[in-house]
């Protein structure tokens, strides 16, 4: 079982969030083995036993991953000019107690103007390899455009163009409505729906997320459900 810090286990298990449980370490209610442990950078492994405010808790990493329907408006990353919020705290507001002790990493980031599939993760080597640029995990984007698309149009989307940033690699694009796009990709780069469709004149009114690799999108908007420990193995 791999080695961890203390701070960084308590976070991933559920008991407290980072940065709490940083706090909870140097003011000594936190136990490793028996005794208080002040530092919250300790090794610690699953078999560690762990006591906070005499609580017994498990340091098992149980891998958690969520679907969230991100609505308009809050960043994921980076900062919040309007005041609207991160996605982080529109996540933890619909959050169950027994959830809100993990510390969540989002998966990949979405526009603030992007609504849609984004997925949390408690566990950061999920979090690196889903977000890999090596993984090519697709990523289905619904995009509302200006104009109606010709199939030759979408013919070079899926060819892939050439970016300010190098060319695309190949995608799925197909239309689902005369000004409605569906665009698969495998790559994620900044704002990368956004401008290969303005590259080929159909700039974008409003854009969607509805699948990251096998995962669907199947939550309202502002709602969130965990994942199957199945959808996670097989479908990320
Ligand atoms: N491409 C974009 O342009 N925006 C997003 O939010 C996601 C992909």
């Amino acid at each position: 079982d791999a080695r961890d810090w203390l701070t960084r286990a308590l976070g991933r298990s559920g008991v407290l969030p980072r940065t709490e449980a940083e706090q909870a370490i140097r003011d000594g209610r936190v136990e490793v083995d028996g005794r208080v442990e002040v530092d919250p950078f300790a090794p610690v492994s699953a078999r560690t036993r762990v006591r906070v405010d005499g609580v017994e808790h498990a340091l098992t990493a149980r891998v958690w991953a969520l679907m969230f329907h991100k609505p308009v408006g809050p960043v994921v990353h980076g900062s919040d000019p309007e005041g609207v919020g991160t996605v982080f705290e529109r996540l933890r507001a619909v959050l169950p107690p027994e959830l809100k002790g993990y510390e969540w990493y989002a998966v990949g980031r979405l526009d603030r103007d992007t609504t849609g599939l984004l997925l949390f993760s408690n566990d950061e080597h999920l979090v690196r390899h889903a977000t890999a640029p090596e993984t090519h995990l697709p990523k289905r984007y619904v995009a509302r455009v200006e104009g109606a698309p010709t199939e030759q149009t979408l013919g070079r989307l899926r060819m892939g163009l050439e970016l300010e940033d190098g060319p695309t690699r190949l995608a799925g694009a197909a239309l689902r409505e005369p000004d409605v796009v569906v665009l698969t990709l495998t790559e994620g780069r900044h704002h990368q729906v956004k401008r290969m469709l303005e590259a080929v004149g159909h700039p974008v009114l409003t854009l969607h997320r509805e699948a990251v690799g096998e995962v669907v999108l199947d939550v309202a908007e502002g709602t969130f459900r965990t994942l199957t420990e199945q959808e996670v193995s097989e479908g990320l």
